[in-house]
């Protein structure tokens, strides 16, 4: 096996109980890297076509990447990839912490569950020794609850990722929580583990990362980190966290608004970085091996939750939370992050679902009769908090927002899927493309739906700061959309794919380089990695991703904005009366699916691509 890797993996036979050690397929390693790369090169072998993601047929594969876990700057990250309950395609969550390095240094790269348990179980691993637990005592608890007990049950310290009653009720954006606070989000994957009945894994260990050569990685690591620790980006986000940029996206123009409806909050400097410092900070939050330190340790220090605290929030967190629905209070906006994380809930989706169902109720879409009597008004902070809780336990109008806005809309209907903000089910983050017409290019063709971190081409635009890991990020006007510029966003996608196959965070392809990396990757395997083998590494698991959503379903006619962002033009602000139009959409994918290689009919990757890359395996499944 390369260096770097433990060289095993855990298969967890869930209906008979069993477990078995295999190696980590060092083979699919050198081509997919590892973390999101290497699960979803397993998924695409061993999950059917048109498995029911809630159903015996789906796996839920967690894996560490070559870095995860070694002094890198960031190497904390693992990921989880399933077939998605909320997109129907490759589901995607990725999550920092402490919990990848101790699931890797408890001896295995990564676990696959497969079927459905009987029973509740927690799966706990020390020292290479792992086994399958009774949950039943902490079936329908809190996360937290949940690593409390669990943490009884072992003299030994252990680092848990876990479920909570949203895992478990099925909520369609359930997510899974580790150190607590820190969530592997998106897509639904903590449903996904309710379905099976996994309601956590515990671990520990002090098994040794075996590097090739340790010395020159030791200095290429350290090199990196007295860089970082030198970069005014580090400190604005050590001071400030990801809430930075609320100012300045909303200063362009594309701060979401009452879903959608404005893209400039009247009340920003209630919910803005300085609110939040001003606030609820207590402290910096760093994951393992990160400089930045970009996570708010907060408290609630006024108000009717005075006293609670946690983490959070985050940016999209305080955006849809608190704009998005209308609402400018932050100890509410926090309360509604702290309930998301002991419950297991992904904040993005649930606080567009429940600014969705406000926007229908202000509509006469949902009626009071639907919502069990509740006025469903946009700025009602403790209704928000209240909402999240209905959610959670699937209770009353809870039960309807915890399919997310897709079915929502598709049960509502009345029109409702035109302001419906999803991409292929998975809620949208806080950036209206409105105002930066790239983005909604990135928000088409992310593999995983919806979602801003797997192009990050906000970076450029919002932000107007450039990504270092790709040669050029640069984008000439945000309001004009220039089909030439889809290219940055391939570059930017193949790049940061890249940084969930080898167990990065993404933010540093803000402030290092891809030859940076090159030296990590290459000193850390063994492997002769170039910074072609970068690139070509990235396109070729991109690629495969969307083999997997090909697989399903997903082509052209589906890589679509919501009807508000195309038809429905921004009224006030910077960007007031824009619209990014079907057209100028079109264009933009066209020249996408060039740059990218893909049927421009269809999406689909074409055979030469696939060759080209590889990926010979698949011509006969997509072709
Ligand atoms: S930059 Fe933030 S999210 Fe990324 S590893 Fe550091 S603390 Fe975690």
């Amino acid at each position: 096996m390369s260096y770097a890797f433990m060289g095993k993996i855990l298969r967890v036979d869930l209906p008979q109980g069993k477990i078995t050690v295999e190696p980590t397929r060092d083979d699919w390693a050198q081509q997919f890297l590892g973390g999101a790369g290497l699960a979803t090169k397993y998924l695409y072998e061993e999950v059917p076509q048109g498995a029911d993601p809630l159903g015996p047929a789906n796996k839920l594969i967690f894996m560490t990447g070559p870095l995860t876990g070694t002094s890198s700057p960031s190497a904390s990250r693992y990921s989880v990839v399933a077939r998605s309950p909320l997109t129907g395609i490759w589901g995607h969550a990725n999550s920092g912490g402490t919990f990848g390095p101790a699931l890797k240094r408890s001896g295995f790269d990564g676990i696959i569950f497969e079927g459905i348990s009987p029973k509740p179980v927690f799966l706990k691993i020390i020292d290479g020794q792992a086994e399958l637990c009774d949950a039943t005592p902490v079936w329908g608890k809190t996360v937290s609850e949940t690593e409390d007990w669990i943490q009884g049950t072992s003299p030994t310290r252990l680092t848990v990722a876990a479920i909570g009653p949203a895992g478990e009720n099925l909520v369609r954006y359930a997510a899974i929580i580790n150190n607590r606070h820190r969530a592997a989000g998106r897509c639904g994957l903590g449903a996904v583990m309710g379905a099976k009945r996994v309601k956590a894994i515990a671990c520990a260990g002090q098994a040794p990362i075996r590097l090739a050569d340790e010395k020159l990685f030791q200095e290429t690591a350290k090199k990196q980190i007295d860089y970082l620790n030198e970069s005014l980006l580090k400190v604005a986000f050590e001071s400030f966290g990801t809430n930075i940029v609320s100012d300045m996206v909303d200063v362009h123009g594309g701060y979401p608004v009452r879903n959608w409806q404005a893209g400039t909050f009247e009340q920003i400097d209630q919910v803005n970085a300085q609110a939040l410092s001003d606030k609820v900070l207590v402290s910096q939050v760093r994951c393992f091996a990160c400089p930045i330190a970009c996570g708010r340790g907060t408290e609630i220090r006024e108000g009717k939750w005075a006293g609670h605290h946690g983490e959070g929030p985050e940016y999209e967190t305080a955006n849809m939370f608190g704009a998005c629905c209308g609402v400018a209070d932050l100890q509410a906006i926090t309360m509604a992050n702290y309930r998301c994380n002991d419950y297991g809930l992904d904040t993005i989706s649930a606080g567009s679902s429940i600014a969705f169902a406000m926007e229908c109720y202000e509509k006469g879409i949902l009626t009071r009769e639907q919502t069990g009597g509740l006025e469903l008004r946009f700025g009602d902070a403790d209704l928000v908090v209240d909402l999240v809780d209905k959610i959670a336990a699937r209770q009353g109008v809870g039960d309807l927002l915890a399919e997310g806005t897709r079915i929502m809309s598709q049960r509502l209907g009345g029109g409702s899927e035109r302001f419906a903000m999803h991409v292929k089910g998975l809620e949208l983050p806080a950036y209206d493309p409105r105002a930066a017409k790239i983005t909604g290019l990135g928000f088409v063709t992310a593999n995983r739906g919806g979602d801003h971190i797997t192009a990050y081409v906000q970076l450029p635009t919002f932000v107007d700061m450039p990504m270092l890991v790709v040669e050029n990020s640069a984008i000439r006007d945000p309001f004009v959309a220039n089909p030439e510029e889809a290219k940055v966003v391939v570059d930017m996608e193949n790049a940061l794919t890249v940084f969930d196959a080898v167990g990065g965070c993404k933010f540093m392809g803000i402030m290092l380089s891809a030859d940076d990396y090159v030296g990590l990757i290459a000193s850390a395997t063994g492997w002769p990695f170039g910074l072609q083998d970068f690139r070509t590494s990235g396109e070729r698991i991109y690629n495969l991703q969307r083999a997997c959503c090909v697989r399903e379903g997903i082509n052209r006619s589906q890589d679509l904005l919501p009807a508000r962002l195309m038809e429905e033009p921004l009224p006030a602000g910077p960007a007031a009366g824009m619209v990014i139009e079907r057209d100028t959409l079109e264009a933009m994918k066209s020249a996408y699916y060039g740059f990218r290689g893909w049927d421009q009919e269809t999406g689909t990757p074409t055979p030469k691509k696939l060759h080209e890359l590889g990926l010979d395996d698949l011509i006969a499944d997509m072709w």
